[in-house]
């Protein structure tokens, strides 16, 4: 087999490995938990396994890294890691801190397709999709940082740069990675994964019915708008994306998240609160309304005053919603932004 890279492997493909190699598959476990509990970094390192095993492990699996390049620190404590991957490719992670926890964002893919125009990873194409370790590693690099404090990764948002269902196999991987009970143990439901709204995947994962979170890039309620700014809409309305959400939520019984930016003048009136109120009207659901972090180009933040109406339009139309608190606003957290600018100045 051609090496891989050891964090690449759930659990289960680790099992199949051992089966292939004649190995018992209990072996497997004593991996992960040599891995994501004790921290080894060679597999010299393991100490209940026998030395021809070992050996045969270090012939068919390295141990990649994540290269940290900078790491800025906002006044609340957000940080904002940028990464160098192997092959030399920049990513963004950042890391969050709640009164529930600490919370990593992890990319998924180096650039995006999806093209959206408000977002700055949008403006650079997608050059690769990003493997399973290599979103391992996020969480992992981030949460021995955080180690060093006592602390540790309690929840994960799949919402950095990329579109996770343009990597569907290696994001589930990734996501049952993270899950294990024997390895990082984030819980299901301390996981969300966010799609600008690719419809078939959408039936696909339902059908997996993982429990972890959904959350859905919306940001305008109305197909021209939303065709306007979001390429993804001419593939798939907003018909065709409610229908999916209505069967992904008879699946699984998991309340849906809509991510909404308050685009000034674009997508924040109230005629835009009544379509969106109308659109999703009868779904378990609740709606995030988050402040634009301007990145220099035509979109702008909406007044805070239009924002609030915005907020009570919903409210009083019974629509779940929440103004989402600003993460380190002062280092221009929102994603996409510091690698763009490290990419301008090379
Ligand atoms: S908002 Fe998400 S899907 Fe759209 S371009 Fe940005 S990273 Fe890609």
């Amino acid at each position: 087999m051609a090496v891989k890279g050891i964090y690449d492997y759930s659990r289960e493909r680790l099992e199949a490995y051992f089966l292939e190699k004649k190995l018992a598959k209990f072996r497997a476990t004593q991996i992960f938990e040599a891995l994501y509990r004790i921290r080894i970094s060679a597999f010299s390192q393991i100490t209940n396994i026998k030395k021809e095993v070992i050996a045969q492990l270090e012939q068919d699996f390295t141990f990649p890294k994540l290269e940290i390049v900078t790491k800025n620190v906002a006044r609340d404590g957000t940080t904002k890691f940028l990464f160098r991957l192997e092959d030399q490719s920049l990513i963004e992670t950042v890391l969050m801190i709640h009164d529930y926890g600490y919370s990593v964002c992890v990319t998924s893919q180096v650039g995006c397709n999806m093209g959206c125009a408000f977002c700055a990873s949008g403006m650079t194409k997608r050059i690769r999709n990003l493997t399973p370790a290599e979103m391992v590693l996020q969480v992992l690099t981030i949460d021995n940082y955080l180690r060093q404090e006592e602390k540790r990764v309690s929840h994960v948002v799949i919402m950095g740069i990329g579109e996770p269902f343009d990597n569907y196999d290696n994001v589930i991987e990734f996501i049952k990675i993270i899950n294990d009970p024997k390895g990082l143990e984030i819980g299901a439901r301390h996981i969300t994964l966010s799609t600008c709204g690719i419809v078939p995947k959408i039936y696909e994962f339902a059908e997996l019915n993982l429990q972890v979170n959904l959350a859905i890039s919306l940001h305008f309620a109305n197909d021209e708008k939303r065709s306007r700014y979001m390429k993804i809409n001419k593939k798939y309305p907003l018909k065709a994306l409610i229908t999916a959400l209505k069967d992904y939520f008879q699946k699984t019984k998991r309340r849906i998240t809509f991510e909404y930016i308050l685009l000034k003048g674009i997508n924040d009136s109230l005629e835009d609160a009544k379509e969106l109120c109308n659109l999703i009207r009868g779904l378990n659901c609740y709606v995030n309304l988050i402040p634009y972090n301007e990145t220099g180009g035509i979109f702008k933040r909406s007044d805070e005053k239009v924002r609030d109406q915005f907020f009570d339009y919903l409210i009083k139309n019974k629509i779940n919603a929440i103004i989402r608190k600003e993460h380190g606003h002062d280092i221009n957290a929102a994603c996409g932004q510091l690698r763009v600018q490290k990419m301008k100045e090379k």
